[in-house]
């Protein structure tokens, strides 16, 4: 059975905006088609260059698909199922949009504009998108509307395979390898640690869990009760501690057992919370001084079902600390995952992991090439 999860709300009284309702909610638009989508996906191991340690001891167990570097080109089942509503919500508004039509013309973009906003895709990135779409409907004067969706879809595809900065395959091959969580509350970390924890020591890896999130007795128990779900060690210490004194130990515990992975789990906080965000400053040194060049990964954690509030959060993380990596939650059951094309043009940050349901395997890689395949495979 899964732990149950909390919540975790902040003894101080923190309000979080992503818990707020969003001023614009839009309504889950039902779908008008049932999709069944076969997406032609393949996956990218070379765009991942990933940690692989140590080879694996066992003969045969290399050439198994690991999470770092998938090799199985097998179709994505459960990014498709998980980005289903993202998907009916954006091929019914937009089969909705040229059945309205009959013409394709520079007036139609007005409303394509209004439309992609409305799926979460952010105001900038879609005038982006409508700028270079305008080009193509004022050269072609007989566009068509599957000529024109697969210009959108073009757009989008270029827009968000634009590569940022990543870790060297240098600095990822680092043990141990430390990955450190941050965000405000309620996003997924303890979850994503706990889903990424069972994949990595199911790979045979050796991780350590550090309870760095020592706000309240509730985070420790569920981070703890992961890591016995996964069998794998957790380094705590009580409630009210130094998060920076657990990351000690559980760095120095990780260099005696020569893990291979330690995975941080901290407190939720808000960028605009001084003291909170140099805490996460001091927690950093104390990798650093530890594991030059660590925490290896520092990684946002957002939900994505907060739709342009995700966005807006990340923006102001980023202006306060150096977040390397993203991880983007609860894509299942949300219709407002066009934010991942939002995110990916506005920040040159690259989302890794995303969250695609509340089960321990509800973890994946994120594949943007795969993503966009997804979400274009209407049914
Ligand atoms: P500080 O910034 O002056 O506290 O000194 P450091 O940079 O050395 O340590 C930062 C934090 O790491 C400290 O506040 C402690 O929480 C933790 N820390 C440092 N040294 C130790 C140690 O020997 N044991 C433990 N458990 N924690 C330590
Ligand atoms: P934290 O406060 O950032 O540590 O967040 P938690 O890990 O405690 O997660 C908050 C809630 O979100 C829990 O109920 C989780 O089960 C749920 N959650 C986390 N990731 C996902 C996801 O990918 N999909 C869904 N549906 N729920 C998730
Ligand atoms: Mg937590």
């Amino acid at each position: 059975p899964e732990p149950e999860p909390e919540p975790e709300p902040e003894p101080e009284p923190e309000p979080e905006p992503e818990s707020e309702p969003e001023p614009e909610s839009e309504p889950e638009s039902e779908p008008e088609s049932e999709p069944e989508p076969e997406p032609e996906s393949e996956p990218e191991p070379e765009s991942e260059p990933e940690a692989e340690p140590e080879p694996e001891p066992e003969p045969g167990l290399e050439k198994k698909s690991s999470f770092f570097n998938p090799v199985s080109n097998e179709k994505n089942k459960k990014l498709d199922k998980a980005i289903s509503k993202t998907r009916e919500g954006f091929w019914g508004k937009i089969n909705r949009f040229f059945s309205a039509k009959n013409k394709i013309d520079i007036n139609v973009l007005e409303d394509l504009e209004e439309l992609l906003i409305s799926c979460d895709i952010g105001v900038s990135t879609t005038i982006k998108i409508i700028d270079s779409v305008e080009s193509f409907v004022l050269k072609n004067s007989y566009l068509n509307d599957e000529e024109l969706r697969n210009i959108l879809k073009n757009e989008i595809v270029n827009l968000i395979s634009i590569e940022s900065k990543k870790n060297s395959l240098e600095e990822s091959l680092k043990t141990p390898y430390v990955i450190m969580f941050v965000g405000v509350n309620g996003v997924g970390k303890t979850t994503t640690i706990g889903k990424l924890a069972n994949i990595l020591s199911k790979e045979g890896k050796k991780v350590i869990i550090g309870a760095a999130d020592t706000f309240r007795a509730a985070a420790i128990e569920q981070l703890s009760s992961w890591a016995d779900r996964v069998n794998v060690p957790i380094i705590k210490q009580k409630i009210g501690s130094d998060p920076a004194s657990v990351v000690f130990d559980t760095i120095q515990s990780a260099l005696s057992k020569k893990a291979d992975y330690v995975l941080l789990d901290t407190a939720g906080r808000l960028h605009n919370k001084v003291n909170l965000m140099n805490e996460l400053l001091k927690i950093k040194n104390v990798c650093n001084k530890l594991i030059p060049n660590s925490p290896h990964e520092l990684v946002l954690a957002l939900d994505a079902s907060t739709g342009q509030n995700a966005l807006e959060q990340a923006k102001s993380f980023l202006n306060v600390i150096d977040i390397n990596y993203l991880a983007l939650t609860k894509l299942d059951g949300t219709a407002k995952g066009g934010v991942v094309i939002g995110i990916c043009d506005q920040l040159n940050i690259p989302i890794k992991y995303i969250g695609v349901g509340e089960s321990i395997d509800d973890l994946q890689l994120f594949d943007k090439k795969q993503f966009v395949e997804s979400l274009f495979t209407e049914k």
